[in-house]
Order: structure tokens, then sequence, then C-alpha cells
């Protein structure tokens, strides 16, 4: 089966700082994947990447088929516009450390600007969409709210139901519950069990080790912007052989 993301010989430096060094990467159709690794790893990097929130030096990545950021012509590869990476950025949901709503847009708008005003859909279709979603992360009652008047928690899971409004083909999140007060994170997590057993195709950076064992079916460990290991929880996690990841994961758990 074609992978919903594929990733081929990746580089990306900030100045002479090499922060991703030739990464290759595929996820497949409602694949989770963890990525754990010390902070300044390339972690958000990678998701930035995949995102077209940063664009690559060398090599490519491969959204549902198409090239993220390039077209193909006459074999070689020429950068895409700004409208064209806009309409491929669509196709990754992201959901940050820091929730990033609207402040002075309700729940409700706050999940159906996009669908509306850069997916043009029907607004009417777009609420009942959002009201959905917006039962499916536990806040049904919140669609009039602003955000100022939501916990954390309830933020972050708004901000999951604005990324699932745009129909995307999987979801990136990036440290989602490490700004949270330790009692919020359950929540933020339990949303994220519930998308992954429905068949979301997902890669989640977290520190959350009790959830990559749970939900991954992958791990992947990055430092110095390479992936050092890649396998299942219980290889990567309960018997890791590469050194860095043992010394990492023994200072998390
Ligand atoms: P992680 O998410 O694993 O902590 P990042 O991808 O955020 O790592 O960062 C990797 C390295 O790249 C860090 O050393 C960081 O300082 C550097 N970096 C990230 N973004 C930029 C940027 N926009 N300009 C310069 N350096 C950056
Ligand atoms: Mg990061």
């Amino acid at each position: 089966m074609t992978p919903v993301i594929s990733i081929k010989g990746v580089q990306k430096s900030f100045g002479q700082f090499q922060v991703l060094k030739d990464i290759d990467f595929e996820i497949a159709k409602g694949e989770v994947v963890c990525v754990i690794g010390p902070s300044g790893s390339g972690k958000s990097t990678f998701l930035r990447c995949i995102n077209q929130l940063e664009s690559v030096d060398e090599g490519i990545i491969i959204v549902n088929g198409e090239i993220a950021g390039y077209r193909r012509k006459d074999d070689k590869l020429y950068p895409l516009g700004d409208r064209a990476v806009a309409r491929q950025r669509q196709a990754v949901g992201m959901v940050f450390q820091r929730f990033h709503l609207f402040p002075n847009k309700t729940v409700l708008e706050n999940i159906t600007e996009g669908p509306i005003k850069v997916q043009r859909r029907n607004g009417e279709a777009c609420r009942e969409e959002a009201r959905s979603l917006l039962r499916r992360v536990g806040l049904a009652d919140k669609a009039g709210s602003y955000p100022s008047e939501l916990s954390g928690g309830q933020q972050q899971r708004v901000a999951i139901a604005r990324a699932l409004a745009m129909k995307p083909e999987a979801m990136l999140f990036d440290e989602p519950t490490s700004a949270l007060d330790p009692e919020l994170v359950g929540e933020v997590l339990g949303v994220m069990k519930e998308l992954a057993k429905s068949g979301t195709t997902m890669i989640v950076v977290t520190h959350e080790i009790g959830f990559c064992r749970e939900v991954a079916d992958r791990v992947l460990f990055m430092d110095r912007g390479t992936i050092v290991a890649c396998g299942t929880p219980a290889e990567i996690l309960e018997n890791p052989q590469n050194p860095r990841v043992k010394s990492f994961v023994s200072a998390v758990l």
C-alpha cells in the first residue's frame, strides 16, 4: 500500500547548523508513530518540514502521492507557489505545544474558520461537522465559549478538533501536552488515543512514554538530526540496543 507520507533523503540546515541529516521515513495509513529524543535533536523541525512550515534543503517529502513543495516537470523538481503549498499543507493537520487558537473567535468559529475560508466549504455543513467534532473531543457544550474561558486541556482539544475539521490525511502532534498542567494531560491524551483507535494516521512527538507504549505502532528515536532507532514500543522502550536510546529511555522513565 502507498504510504500516506514518504520522506527520502531530507536534509535541513539553519545557517551552518545541520538540523536534519539524511532522513528517510514512511508512515502507512492508520499507523501511529511516536517520536522521542533529546531536546534540540530536530523533532519539531522534522514535523515542520512535513507540514511545509519549513522548506527542506535536500530530499523530498511525498504526502498522499504528491511531492510536497515541488512539482515534477521534465524529470526535474520545481518549487510550488504559495497557493499550492497552502493547499498541500491542508493534507496534514498540526497540533502544537501551545494551542494557537484565535482568541477573538468562539470555539465553533475557530473550528469552522479553515473549512469555510480556506476550503470554501458550505458554512452550515461546516458548523454541523464542527459540532460533531466537539462532541468527539468531549466539548459539546463549549461551542459558544471563547478560548480564554477554557482550560489549557480544553483549548488543546479544540485545537485538535480544528485540525481535524480540515479532513487531513495525517495528523502531526508536537508535544501536545507539554504546556499543560499535569492534571489536564490525561484528557488530551484520551482524545488522541481515541483518534488512534479510529484509524487516524498520526505522528506524535511526545515525552509521554506511557502513551508511546500503549498507542504507538512504532517508536522512532531521534538524536542530533538523525533517526537513531525505530521499532516497536517493546524494542525501543523495553529493550533498547542502542546505547544512546538506552540512556535516554532510562532517564525519562
Ligand atoms: P527538538 O524539537 O527536537 O527540540 P528542533 O527541531 O526544535 O528540536 O531544533 C533542532 C535544532 O535546530 C535546535 O538546535 C534549534 O535551536 C535549531 N533551530 C530550530 N529552528 C530554528 C530556526 N528557525 N533557526 C535557527 N535554528 C533553529
Ligand atoms: Mg520541539
